[in-house]
């Protein structure tokens, strides 16, 4: 029976390992891959704008806009962060338009050095945050106008960056696209990466290796292959597989990056303000805002004030659509008040949510021992699971929306929902249990900590359900 498994597990290992031979030898026809999907993806950007919007004759298989509508986010974003935990960032490195452009563009480019302001480590939180508040304020899930205006503006701002910065390179995608920093940290959990075997690098170095296939690899997001013990920073490609003997495409245990002692050593603040504040806080509000009945009642309360004082200007102005949703044919339109209501909303729930949690992890971390933020924000790792978990199931209920329209309901949805995230709850209690027990000897320090931690997940879990399931909780606490 061992012998069984041991050979199940080399078979597993060889075929990791032929995948990452296969990547490398099809380099070519990855490029091809890369130029179809840049076209698909333009022609699903800019067609629809050109096109009345649909009426309710409309429907996926009948109308572009709809099926762009329906590709974008009912396909394309839950199933991408899904692909991140599963097989690490083969969509950057095999699919995304916006890497193929600005690496395509960065080669006929300036070549200007990476400038200080660029490698600001801030980015990734406040590209997401920006991204998601403006795609709320302009209905981006509904309406073409504002996907051009998103997706192309992001599209525009790599190409431009490309063509200023890095000669073959990925500047835009290590540095400052939106979803950068969600990418990075979800494929910490993938069970896929390239693992560089130090003592064969160095052998192969001693030696003076140079008859090498891929001795001038180009590694697009600029990652020091040689240094890496994360999948955050690669993009998959494949490129450096087989390098100097020593980089192979292999399988780990999941979650093993965040247990690992690299973790530890490699945190930063940025990617807990993300995680917490980020994920668990703005993306949840995010979700569910529109049907929250919290939110009714405080616009509701604007809404006396503005009529109390008679500033009846905030209901009646005319704001763009590429400012605030403006659809008068579709009685879709949202005033001044709605905006300033659900910016308010976001802003306090994002800050109530994110506080909470840092506030779990600070009585967790106090705990453990002496102040160490190094170890707060390993802790924040632990919480991938559930934060890469709630925002999977928030854009999947785009994709279960957009079916319910076309009179597709999917069976068992809502169990499976519970299913996903009690797997975010486990994963990030498991992996939390695993880092405190490696942090302190001591017994009864262990099971305070755990008990905080735990207590922390918990809320983060409320949090989910919150925005999964909106009307639930007001109604608990009416
Ligand atoms: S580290 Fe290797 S596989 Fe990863 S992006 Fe760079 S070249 Fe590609």
């Amino acid at each position: 029976m061992k012998n069984q498994q041991k050979a199940d597990a080399k078979n597993v290992r060889n075929l990791v390992h032929n995948m990452g031979n296969w990547l490398l030898q099809h380099q070519h026809h990855i490029r091809i891959i890369q130029w179809g999907v840049v076209v698909v993806y333009l022609t699903l950007i800019i067609v629809p704008v050109l096109l009345p919007l649909p009426d309710n004759a409309g429907h996926i298989w009948n109308n572009l806009t709809i099926f762009a509508q329906f590709i974008f986010w009912g396909i394309w974003w839950p199933f991408v962060l899904l692909s991140m935990v599963l097989v690490g960032r083969v969509w950057c490195g095999i699919f995304c338009p916006e890497g193929t452009l600005t690496e395509a563009v960065s080669r006929h480019g300036m070549g200007w050095s990476v400038p200080k302001w660029i490698k600001w480590p801030g980015w990734p939180f406040v590209a997401f945050c920006g991204t998601t508040i403006y795609g709320q304020m302009v209905s981006v899930y509904q309406y073409p106008g504002p996907v051009l205006v998103v997706l192309g503006g992001s599209t525009l701002a790599a190409i431009v960056i490309g063509f200023l910065y890095g000669r073959n390179k990925r500047v835009w995608c290590k540095y400052l696209c939106p979803v950068n920093g969600v990418f990075r940290l979800l494929a910490k959990l993938s069970p896929l990466h390239y693992r560089v075997d130090q003592n064969a690098w160095q052998e192969s170095q001693n030696r003076g290796h140079v008859d090498i296939a891929n001795a001038h690899f180009n590694c697009a997001p600029m990652v020091v292959v040689r240094q890496m013990q994360s999948a955050s920073e690669c993009h998959m490609c494949g490129r450096c597989q087989g390098f100097r003997g020593a980089v192979t495409f292999s399988l780990r245990s999941p979650g093993s990056e965040i247990t690992s002692a690299h973790a530890k050593q490699k945190t930063n603040l940025w990617d807990t303000v993300l995680i917490l504040f980020g994920l668990m806080g703005l993306a949840s509000m995010a979700f569910h805002w529109a049907s929250s009945a919290w939110y009714v009642s405080l616009k509701q309360l604007f809404a006396n004030f503005v009529f109390d004082t008679q500033q009846l200007w905030i209901v009646t102005a005319d704001i763009p659509w590429w400012i605030l949703t403006n659809y008068p044919q579709h009685h879709d339109v949202m005033t001044l008040l709605d905006g300033v209501v659900m910016l308010c909303y976001l802003g306090v729930g994002t800050l109530l949510i994110g506080g909470t949690l840092f506030g779990g992890l600070l009585v967790t971390n106090k705990i453990i021992g002496s102040w160490s933020w190094g170890r707060l924000h390993h802790l924040a790792l632990t919480l991938i699971p559930l934060a890469g978990a709630g925002v999977f199931l928030g854009l999947f209920s785009l994709t279960t929306q957009l079916l319910k329209s076309e009179g597709i309901n999917i069976p068992y949805l809502q169990a499976f929902r519970l299913i996903i995230i009690g797997l975010g709850l486990i994963g990030s209690i498991y992996l939390g249990g695993k880092v405190i027990n490696s942090l302190t000897p001591n017994f009864k320090q262990k099971l305070l900590s755990i008990m905080a931690f735990t207590i922390t997940v918990f809320v983060a879990g409320g949090v989910w359900i919150n925005s999964l399931w909106p009307k639930l909780l007001p109604m608990i606490f009416s």
